[in-house]
């Protein structure tokens, strides 16, 4: 089975892939994470991410795309994989639709309130890492952590300005991803405004 997800921050998108991955044996493959790989492995291709990446230039779609097809090839994903975080653009859909062969894409769908509620509310304690959540999982006294009595703090990335430019870069990249995957009717819509459980149902229902 191979699959692409799309989703927004702070939908359960990463949780999914986990579930996904656990369920089918296939491994769960995001772009970061094979960057990494090949810098660190001093492939061809390697080197020149990490020449372009030392510059600080963006990654093109012609060497992400040549990236994520020497991925794919590996024998732990011959029998599938997870795609995160990639395809990002239309110009790697375009390229990625050719070399896959059948693939399944799962669009992840939360209004932008619930994923600001979701994320704003996330308070993380400075002292161990633990994560809470004003509503859904909240500390005993408030700003201090339970397990250690660490002080909490509100990431950058969760004030909620933060949280609204993230959204707005995600909708301008990926509203055409999914007229281009809508296209193909290769894809279905996961309402993501539900329990973990809920919609780890509809997820492997959905997949079959
Ligand atoms: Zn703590």
């Amino acid at each position: 089975m191979n699959l692409i997800l799309l989703g927004p921050p702070g939908a359960g998108k990463g949780t999914m892939a986990s579930g996904i991955k656990d369920h089918y044996r296939i491994p769960h493959i995001s772009t970061g994470d094979i960057f990494r790989t090949a810098i660190k492995e001093g492939t061809e291709l390697g080197k020149k991410v990490k020449s372009i990446l030392d510059a600080g230039e963006l990654v093109s779609d012609d060497l992400t795309v040549a990236l994520v097809e020497e991925r794919l090839s590996q024998p732990d994903a011959k029998e599938g994989y997870i795609l995160d975080g990639f395809p990002r653009t239309i110009p790697q859909a375009e390229a990625f639709d050719k070399i896959a062969g059948e693939y399944r894409v799962l669009n992840f769908i939360l209004a932008h309130d619930i994923v600001v509620n979701r994320l704003s509310g996330r308070r993380i304690c400075k002292n161990c890492g633990e994560i809470f959540h004003i509503k859904s999982k909240p500390s005993q006294k408030e700003g201090v952590c339970d397990s250690c009595g660490g002080e909490l703090y509100t990431r950058p990335d969760d004030m909620k300005e933060a949280i609204l430019n993230r959204l707005e870069v995600y909708d301008a990249q990926t509203a055409p991803l999914v007229d281009f995957f809508q296209a193909k009717s290769q894809m279905a819509d996961i309402d993501c405004n539900q329990p973990i459980p809920a919609m780890m149902e509809d997820v492997l229902k959905v997949l079959g």
